[in-house]
């Protein structure tokens, strides 16, 4: 061990960085706050101004930033003029008016003003007397929101059910996989593991395959059931039941089954009443992931994409997608807490106390993968509250509408084609084969897949409108997802100028097959 060698300096550093009013000076805070607030307002003014999709190149930050932290301390003011310098550039503005890819990811005044509190009061309640309100809110606004959509009593608090709230559709789905796998364990004993099963369509999130992995499931046992153009590629009830009696006569055991409200690909339904009603026949816990859809379910109308929900174990939107409610918030509800408790819950001595032995609290760390948790229910509170139900109901409207619109644009284009039934805020399009026709004779499915795949990157990489694709049945297709907070149908009608002229200018240059590669 070499000797350390102090510099007077540093330690003089030390003495002064450890005084707390530089940690948390109220004044102080307030003042760098204002900044703060301001630089947002600056941006969300100005966010046209910046190519929606990055246009960076890998590793572009490490030649814009020293190679270490800095030794003394910083303004807040340089280093706001270096984010908007330095890392702007690297930024895909989700919250653009013109970003229409993935799925939306919607922040709202009340959403951030919500983190703002959460993080201001940074409290830990991994469970209720860590801090009862953050325990108690959760409950409620969960209550509040599972009524909204219409979920199922029984899923709710109020009727022997509950919710939480984690991070992300992926953990949600890990929990209840656990939950269901000890239940079954219980039963059939833990040697018998590598016998479970789960089952999920082609079409379901790739983070089921994630949470199956992580779970200890093998993936051998792990069943994307093929989906067809015949039922829109949704999940047919016949497939499953199936597939579930191949599995049967082989000894394995069926445990699981996800299936999804509005798929990440196309927003397609599957349909939870003939599903759930073949899972329990087998005794098979149903999760439903509702990630973006479920949202749309607090209006009425679109309630109908939840019938059956009754008989689903468990169920889960990400409200951070298209309720307002800013990364990261998943609303998950179970209808049977203690299967989930008893997977999760550890209760070291140093967290026994009074409340938990009474039995009479929910303690949300035995809810969760992690132990600390944040106090995310203040804002989607915030938001609720901010909002109320008639403006939520009107944003989502407005978004449906808007994606309507669009599609009717699409369609009176007759080079274009919607390719898979629009039932949200999404429309799923292509440039048709007959366009190509008039540059090329014969023209294949692969051709087109590849002459729309460079249609997209023309449109991304100039920056003005960001769109995301998918491939199902073979078809490649642009994805036209709607919802960012400031999207006015002025933005839709750019859009799609934008979109037709990159057609134009792609087609004209189309001179024969080859081409097109
Ligand atoms: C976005 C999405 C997910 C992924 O959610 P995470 O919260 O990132 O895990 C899962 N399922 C569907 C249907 C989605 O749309």
């Amino acid at each position: 061990m070499g000797t350390v060698k102090i510099n007077p300096e540093d330690v003089f550093d030390v003495q002064f960085s450890c005084n707390t009013s530089t940690l948390l000076d109220p004044e102080e805070f307030r003042r760098q706050g204002h900044i703060m607030v301001d630089f947002l307002a600056d941006y969300f003014n100005d966010i046209e101004k910046y190519p929606v999709r990055s246009q960076v190149e890998p590793g572009y930050l490490k030649k814009l930033l020293a190679d270490s932290a800095p030794n003394q301390p910083e303004s807040i003011e340089k280093i706001l003029q270096n984010v908007r310098k330095d890392i702007f550039p690297g930024l895909t503005h989700w919250q653009s008016p013109n970003f229409f890819a993935y799925f939306p990811c919607i922040s709202s005044t009340a959403g951030i003003l919500g983190e703002m509190l959460t993080a201001g009061l940074n409290v830990v309640g991994f469970n209720w007397i860590a801090s009862p309100a953050a325990t108690e809110l959760e409950c409620i606004v969960m209550d509040w929101l599972g009524k909204l959509i219409n979920l199922p009593k029984t899923h709710l608090f109020s009727g022997g059910g509950g919710g939480v709230i984690q991070g992300t559709t992926c953990e949600a789905m890990l929990c209840t996989i656990v939950a269901a796998r000890d239940q079954m364990l219980d039963k059939v004993g833990r040697e018998n593991i590598d016998k479970l099963v789960v089952y999920a369509s082609d079409q379901t999130h790739f983070s089921f395959q994630k949470a199956v992995k992580i779970s200890g499931i093998k993936l051998e046992n792990f069943r994307a059931i093929p989906t067809t153009k015949a039922t829109e590629y949704a999940l047919c009830p016949i497939s499953l039941s199936k597939t579930i009696q191949e599995d049967k006569k082989t000894g394995l055991l069926p445990l699981f089954l996800c299936a999804t409200v509005g798929t990440t690909s196309t927003t397609v339904v599957d349909p939870l009443k003939p599903l759930c009603e073949i899972a329990k026949e087998y005794g098979i816990w149903v999760h439903v992931d509702a990630a973006y859809a479920g949202n749309a379910c607090i209006c009425p109308e679109f309630q109908h994409f939840l019938n059956g929900v009754e008989n689903a174990n468990s169920f889960s939107l990400n409200a951070h997608k298209w309720l307002f409610s800013i990364l990261d918030c998943c609303c998950l509800w179970v209808k049977d807490p203690n299967s989930l408790t008893k997977a999760l819950s550890t209760t070291p001595e140093c967290l026994r106390n009074k409340a938990t032995d009474s039995k009479q609290v929910v303690d949300y760390k035995d809810w969760q993968i992690s132990l600390s948790r944040r106090f995310r229910a203040l804002k989607l509170w915030l938001v609720l509250r901010s909002y109320g139900v008639v403006n939520l109901r009107n944003f989502i409207r407005s978004h449906v509408k808007m994606a309507k619109h669009f599609e009717e644009l699409v369609a009176v284009d007759e080079r274009f084609e919607i390719v898979a039934p629009r039932n949200f805020s999404m429309v799923c399009f292509r440039v048709s084969p007959l366009a190509l026709q008039e540059k090329v004779i014969f023209v294949e499915e692969d051709q087109v897949n590849k002459f729309n795949a460079k249609v997209l990157e023309s449109i991304n990489s100039c920056g003005n409108i960001h769109m995301t694709h998918a491939v199902v049945g073979g078809v490649y297709m642009m994805r036209f997802a709607i919802g960012a907070p400031l999207t006015d149908y002025r933005h839709i009608n750019m859009a799609w100028d934008v979109i037709r002229n990159h057609v134009n200018v792609l087609l004209k240059n189309l001179s024969s097959v080859a081409s097109i590669v």
